[in-house]
């Protein structure tokens, strides 16, 4: 097979490739991490440095039984910042965000602590669902799912 004369470069960082991007009207190539879910054509920029990447987005939502629809609202997502001067920023990290407000940019590391933060929230939550069940005459019919909490808090 005769080899092509025109070769496609590859990404040199590891864990990423290289995919296209559209910049003021062009088409140039950049390396994008795997995890990156945006589509640099469809989403232009003015500039190469206006390019960031971002994973798809996980989602919690609370709603009242007393009011429609959503009462607040929690996102994550990974996101690097590749033309950021801070180096925390340039590297993928967790952002935490309500939809409004400042967002919060987590290293893994804060992530990590945040999510066992949230493990436990949840875990009281359960218990405060347990207690206003009893308060209101039902009483607890999955004793399972205690020892699943136990678990998950690693008790
Ligand atoms: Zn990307």
């Amino acid at each position: 097979m005769a080899k092509s004369a025109i070769s496609t470069p590859t990404a040199t960082t590891p864990g990423h490739r290289l995919v296209p991007a559209r910049i003021a009207r062009q088409t140039v190539y950049v390396e994008c991490p795997a995890w990156c879910i945006v589509d640099h054509v469809a989403e232009p920029e003015s500039a190469v440095e206006d390019i960031t990447h971002a994973s798809d987005t996980s989602s919690i939502v609370t709603t009242s039984m007393v009011s429609r629809g959503v009462v607040s609202e929690l996102y994550a997502a990974i996101k690097s910042d590749p033309a950021s001067t801070d180096p925390r920023l340039r590297a993928a990290h967790v952002v935490v965000d309500e939809g409004i407000g400042e967002d919060a940019h987590m290293s893994p590391e804060l992530a990590e602590a945040f999510a066992d933060e949230l493990i436990g929230f949840a875990s009281e939550v359960r218990r405060l669902a347990r207690i206003a069940s009893l308060a209101n005459g039902v009483a607890d019919s999955d004793p399972s799912m205690n020892e699943a909490l136990r678990r998950v808090r690693g008790a």
